[in-house]
C-alpha cells in the first residue's frame, strides 16, 4: 500500500479546493504561501487590504487539513451570511453564539465533537466562557483564525478587549497553527499584533495597500449634504454605498435628507433598537442601491463586494479608521469613490473632544497625532495615495486617481494672510483681554459692521477690515489651515481661538506660511474623472452581454430573496458578467467560469444555462436551495452587534454654512 506523504497531499489539494470548491483557478497575489504555510502547521500574520482575498487563506487550509478550523470573528451578526457563503460552496460550516437556541446550540457543539464540521466561527467573548475551553478540546481542531486581528491593538482605532483573551490559543493549543489576518495596521499596530498574539515567530505576509481602483477625493465643506447629493446624482445613481456622520443626529439628518431626495437609504447607529440595526443591515446587503448612513458603529467585516462609494461628512478621527472605513468600497475590484467633504467646523470640534476628553496626557497626545495625520492628508498638496500609503510604511508614485493629481490644487503665500489673523488675536488679547472664535474674528477682518461689532467697538481695532481683500469663506479655509499645521489653537467650550509657541515665529516674519488654495466647489477633473470611471464599468461590459447580464441580476434577486440571502452568496456579479459574456450552452462550459465550483454547479448550473438560453425568468424554477446551515436566522441580541467609537460624539450641531 502506498501511503502519499501528508505534505505533498496537502499542496496538491490546496489547488483542487481552490478549483473544485471555489471554482477559481489560481491563487492570487501572497494567498497560495499563505495556504502553505498554514497547511504545513506554521503560523502567519497576514496584512491584506479589503478586498484582496483574506478568507480563502484560511478557509482552503481548513478544508485541506484534518479538524474543524475555529475563526475567531468579532461580528456575531454577519455569522450568518459567512456559514451561508461556504454552505453555498459546500463546505460545512456553523457558528456558536448567543442568538442562538440551547437546542441548536448543542446540535453544533455535537457536529463539532464528532469531526463533521469543517470551519467553526466564534466571537472572541465566547472563550472567556470556560465551557466553550472544554468543548473546544473535545474535538480536533486543525487551525485558529483570528480575524480583523487589529482589534487586539489598544494603540489602533477599534480596541477589543476580549481580543486581549486570544493568547490563550497559544498556551493551550501548542501544536495548532494559528493565522491572524487584518486589513489595516501601521508597522506599531502589527508589532502589537504580534506580540499580544503570541505571534512573533510567524512569518509576516504584508501586501501592499493600495487599492487602485478607488478614486480619493477630499473637498471643502460648504452645504455637505447638497454636495453629498450631488456627487451621489451626478457620478453614483442606482449605486450602492455608504454615507458616514460622526453623530447619531447628523445620520438621522442626513438619512432623511436622501430619502426625501429620492435616494433610498437607511440609518444605522447604537441609538436604534437592535432589531431596526440588524434589519437596516440586512436590507443594505440583500437590496440593490441601497445607501446606507450610519456612524462608524457600521461596517467592520461587511464584506458585499460591490459598495460603490463611501462618502463621509465629517472627519474621520485618524487615517488608519479612514483607510478602513474608505476600503469597504469597491471589494469587487471595480470603480469606486471614497469621498470626504471636511471644513473648519471639523478641526474645531475634533481639537475640542480631545482637549475635553479624559484620559491621561499620553492617551490625549496619541489622539492629537491621529488627528494631526488625518489633517495633513486633507490639507496635502500630493498625491493623496501617495500620503496614504506613506502612512502606512509604503512607497509609491502619484497615482493619477485622487482628487490631487486629476486636477492639482495651487497653493499661495498665506504668511501675511496669517500675520493679519493672528495679530488680531494677539491684541484684542493684550488691548481688551478677550477671546473669540472663528466667525468674529473673520468679521473684523473683513471689516463686517455686525450688530457684535458695533456693540464691543471692535471697528476702532488698527486690523478692522485689513482682510477685506480675502473672501470670507477664504479666510475660513485660512483659519482651518492654521489650525491643521498647529500656527493656531483652539481653547474652551465656546471654541475660541489662540496663537501657539510656533505661531511667534510667523509673526516675526522668520517663516512663511504656505496655504492650499480652495478648489472651486466642483473640482475641475473630478467630476469627469468619475465619468470616465462609469463609462469605464460599462465598456467593461460588450453590448452584447448587457441584456443577459441584467436578466442574471433579475434571476439572482429571485434566488437570493427565496434563500434568504444575500446576492453575492449566489454569485459575484464578476461571475454573472462571466456567464453573460461567455454564454456557456452546458454544464461543462459553465464550470469554466470563475467563481462556478461543483455545488453552484450543481445547484443553480440549470437554471442558470436556461436564462443563458433566454427561457423566461417565471419559467426558471429557482428551487435551488441554498445548503442548510445549522443555525438560526441571526435576529440579534444585545451582544450582537458591538458598538464602540460611537458614544463618545458628543457634538450634534448643525453642518458649517
Ligand atoms: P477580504 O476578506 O480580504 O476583504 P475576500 O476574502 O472577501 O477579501 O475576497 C474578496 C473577493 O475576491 C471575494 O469575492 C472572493 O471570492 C474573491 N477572491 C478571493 N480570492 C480569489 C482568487 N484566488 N481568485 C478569484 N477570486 C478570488
Ligand atoms: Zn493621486
Amino acid at each position: 500500500m502506498v501511503v502519499a506523504a501528508p505534505r505533498l497531499l496537502g499542496m496538491v489539494s490546496a489547488q483542487s479546493v481552490l478549483e473544485s470548491t471555489f471554482g477559481y483557478d489560481s491563487f492570487r497575489g501572497q494567498q497560495a504561501e499563505i495556504i502553505d504555510t498554514i497547511v504545513k502547521g506554521g503560523d502567519a500574520l497576514v496584512l491584506m487590504p479589503t478586498g484582496g482575498g483574506k478568507s480563502l487563506c484560511y478557509q482552503v487550509p481548513a478544508l485541506v487539513r484534518d479538524g474543524t478550523g475555529i475563526v475567531i470573528s468579532p461580528l456575531i451578526s454577519l455569522m450568518q451570511d459567512q456559514v451561508d457563503a461556504l454552505a453555498a460552496v459546500g463546505a460545512k460550516a456553523a457558528f456558536l453564539n448567543s442568538t442562538q437556541s440551547a437546542e441548536e446550540r448543542s446540535r453544533v457543539e455535537n457536529a463539532y465533537r464528532a469531526g463533521e464540521l469543517d470551519l467553526l466561527y466564534l466571537a472572541p467573548e465566547r472563550l472567556r466562557v470556560a465551557s466553550t475551553v472544554s468543548l473546544l478540546k473535545q474535538g480536533q481542531i486543525g487551525l485558529f483564525a483570528i480575524d480583523e486581528a487589529h482589534c487586539v491593538s489598544q494603540w489602533g482605532h477599534d480596541f477589543r478587549p476580549d481580543y486581549l483573551q486570544l493568547d490563550v490559543l497559544h498556551d493551550v493549543w501548542p501544536d495548532v497553527p494559528r493565522i491572524a489576518l487584518t486589513a489595516t495596521a501601521t508597522e506599531a499596530t502589527r508589532k502589537e499584533i504580534a506580540q499580544r498574539l503570541k505571534l512573533t515567530d510567524a512569518t509576516q505576509y504584508v501586501s501592499s495597500f493600495d487599492r487602485p481602483n478607488i478614486q480619493y477625493r477630499i473637498e471643502a465643506k460648504a452645504q455637505p449634504l447638497q454636495q453629498l447629493l450631488t456627487l451621489l446624482n451626478t457620478e453614483h445613481p442606482g449605486d450602492a454605498g455608504i454615507v458616514y456622520c460622526l453623530s447619531r443626529a447628523s445620520v438621522e439628518k442626513a438619512a432623511k435628507f436622501l430619502v426625501d431626495n429620492g435616494i433610498p437609504a437607511l440609518p444605522y447607529h447604537a441609538g436604534l433598537d437592535s432589531r431596526v440595526r440588524a434589519s437596516n443591515q440586512s436590507r443594505f446587503l440583500r437590496e440593490e442601491g441601497m445607501v446606507m448612513v450610519a456612524t462608524i458603529a457600521f461596517g467592520m467585516g461587511i464584506d458585499k463586494p460591490d459598495v460603490r462609494f463611501v462618502a463621509h461628512l465629517d472627519l474621520p478621527k485618524s487615517v488608519e479608521g479612514y483607510y478602513q472605513e474608505t476600503g469597504r468600497a469597491g471589494r469587487d475590484g471595480l470603480p469606486a469613490t471614497a469621498w470626504l467633504a471636511y471644513g473648519l467646523q471639523d478641526v474645531m470640534q475634533q481639537r475640542r473632544m480631545i482637549d475635553q476628553s479624559g484620559g491621561d496626557l499620553a492617551h490625549r497626545r496619541n489622539l492629537s497625532a491621529h488627528l494631526d495625520a488625518m489633517l495633513a492628508l486633507c490639507e496635502t498638496v500630493e498625491c493623496r495615495r501617495v500620503q496614504l500609503l506613506g502612512y502606512f510604511g509604503q512607497e509609491s508614485a502619484a497615482c493619477g486617481n485622487c482628487d490631487t493629481c486629476l486636477s492639482p490644487p495651487e497653493s499661495w503665500d498665506g504668511t501675511v494672510a496669517s500675520q493679519k489673523l493672528m495679530s488680531t488675536i494677539v491684541r484684542l488679547e493684550r488691548e481688551r483681554n478677550q477671546k473669540f472664535g472663528a466667525g468674529h474674528l473673520v468679521d473684523i477682518l473683513i471689516g463686517k459692521t455686525t450688530p457684535r461689532v458695533t456693540q464691543q467697538r471692535h471697528d476702532d481695532l488698527a486690523t478692522f477690515g485689513i482682510g477685506s481683500d480675502v473672501s470670507e469663506q477664504d479666510w475660513r479655509s485660512v483659519v482651518r489651515q492654521l489650525l491643521a499645521q498647529s500656527l493656531l489653537t483652539v481653547q474652551g467650550e465656546y471654541g475660541t481661538l489662540a496663537i501657539t509657541p510656533e505661531s511667534a515665529s510667523v509673526l516675526s516674519g522668520g517663516r512663511t506660511v504656505k496655504l492650499r488654495r480652495e478648489a472651486p466647489r466642483k473640482a475641475r477633473g473630478s467630476s469627469s474623472a468619475g465619468g470616465a470611471a462609469k463609462r469605464k464599468v460599462m465598456t467593461d461590459l460588450p453590448e452584447s452581454a448587457t441584456d443577459l447580464f441584467e436578466n442574471l441580476r433579475t434571476w439572482r434577486s429571485g434566488v437570493a430573496r427565496d434563500n434568504g440571502v444575500p446576492a453575492y452568496v449566489v454569485f459575484a456579479d464578476a461571475t454573472l458578467r462571466g456567464i453573460a459574456v461567455t454564454k456557456p450552452q452546458s454544464l461543462a462550459e459553465l464550470s469554466e467560469i470563475s467563481g462556478v465550483g461543483e455545488k453552484k454547479l450543481e445547484t443553480y448550473g440549470t437554471a442558470v444555462l436556461a436564462v443563458v438560453a433566454g427561457e423566461s425568468l417565471e419559467s426558471v424554477s429557482a428551487v435551488a436551495a441554498v445548503a442548510e446551515a445549522p443555525a438560526a436566522p441571526g435576529s440579534g441580541d444585545e451582544n450582537d452587534i458591538p458598538f464602540y467609537g460611537d458614544d463618545d460624539a458628543p457634538y450634534d450641531g448643525p453642518p458649517e454654512h
